[in-house]
């Protein structure tokens, strides 16, 4: 049996009909940036997460740069955010020309500690950035009130969790939120795509102009701006997605209770640590299921010999990056984030995993422990 770390094919063949028509039409067209497609995803996200503006751009790292320049956050400000994330987290706030600044994570939820990120806020913070790791809000509740205290706006990176709830609310809803089309996520496209959502009607109008190099009409540029804009093609293929998103997430939901189910048998969870849902995430999407291992190299590469995928996000935390070496971070200092870093593996999780390849997959993991 062969179980891939993800498996897009099986996905497409799943929504190749409603697929193949629209984009022959698009190339019709020949409407290929921004234009009415793109309007409409953004009306459809915007229901979608309860916020009052959605701004397509190329990509979810982009939405981000985007959303801090609308903040205008730049050279000799510091942005809070966490070391535990994809790189392009801490990469969009050094490349508005601004300091990331680290502060550990919750071992439970992986993401962001509101009380370390508090204690991290200085006289140049300018914004933080809260991450929504593996499908689950951070704090989301406990990170605005201290925001509101200290009087420093939020970005909320999405990335992972489109349609992640927290306390009832969506991803999206809370403050201004970022979020990625890359092909991985739950919602993904044919390529790169990003967006933005905000409730701030300013915010949104100077989004719009940045992701077109700040043009305000015809040839006026207001601002100095980026070309960042999401493609028609994008927005066809991820109209059509998303109407089929909320029983993808179920399915994620479901494969995720047979993982816990199964890796909680006797033998198999005094060694396999699993995922755990904060009391606060009221909509888990469980874009990667991800447990703690012992021995986690040895267990990857018994898993590959036996045809079974998995992902190691993220073996290095930020503050340890190369191009981060002149923060002047060093090992040690954010425990929690280099203990994740060497103990976390994500097993494979889509909505076409079948019963039979996760059962597979498990057995694998159990015989590798000895205990299968
Ligand atoms: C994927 C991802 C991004 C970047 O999105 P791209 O579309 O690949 O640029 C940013 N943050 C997180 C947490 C991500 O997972």
């Amino acid at each position: 049996m062969r179980v891939p770390a993800l498996d897009l094919k099986a996905q497409y063949a799943t929504i190749r009909d409603e697929i193949e028509p629209v984009l022959l039409e698009l190339c019709a067209s020949q409407g290929f940036v921004l234009g009415p497609e793109v309007d409409a995803l953004e009306r459809e996200i915007a229901a979608y997460v309860g916020a009052p503006h959605a701004i397509g751009c190329a990509s979810g790292t982009d939405a981000i740069v985007l959303a801090l320049r609308a903040l205008g956050v730049g050279p000799g400000d510091e942005v809070v955010t966490t070391p535990f994330t994809f790189f392009a987290t801490a990469g969009a706030i050094a490349l508005v020309g601004a300091r990331p600044v680290f502060a550990d994570i919750e071992p439970s939820s992986f993401n962001l500690d509101p009380a370390r990120c508090e204690a991290a806020l200085g006289p140049r913070t300018r914004a933080i950035v809260a991450v929504d790791l593996f499908g689950q809000c951070a704090d989301m509740r406990a990170i605005l009130e201290i925001a509101r205290r200290r009087r420093v706006p939020v970005v909320e990176d999405a990335a992972q969790s489109l349609g992640a709830e927290h306390r009832g609310a969506r991803a999206g809803a809370m403050t201004l939120t970022t979020f990625s089309f890359y092909p991985s996520k739950n919602l993904g496209g044919f390529g790169d795509g990003g967006m933005i959502t905000t409730a701030d009607d300013e915010q949104a109008r100077v989004l719009r102009q940045l992701r077109v190099h700040g043009e305000s009409s015809r040839y006026v540029h207001e601002r100095l701006g980026q070309n960042s804009r999401l493609d028609a093609l994008q927005a066809a293929v991820l109209r059509i997605k998303l109407r089929h998103l909320d029983e993808w997430t179920a399915a994620r939901q479901e494969r995720a209770a047979r993982y816990t189910e199964s890796i909680a048998r006797p033998g198999l969870r005094d060694v396999v640590r699993l995922p755990r849902v904060s009391e606060h995430a009221t909509r888990h999407v469980y874009n990667q299921y991800t447990v703690r291992v012992p021995d986690r190299e040895g267990l990857r590469a018994a898993l590959a010999e036996r045809g079974v995928g998995s992902a190691v996000y993220y073996p290095i935390p930020l503050h340890l990056q190369p191009c981060f070496r002149d923060l002047g971070y060093a090992a040690g200092d954010f425990p929690e984030s280099e203990r994740a870093a060497g103990e976390v593996l994500s097993l494979p999780l889509y909505p076409e995993l079948t019963a039979e390849q996760q059962a597979y997959v498990v057995d694998c993991i159990a015989s590798y422990y000895g205990a299968g």
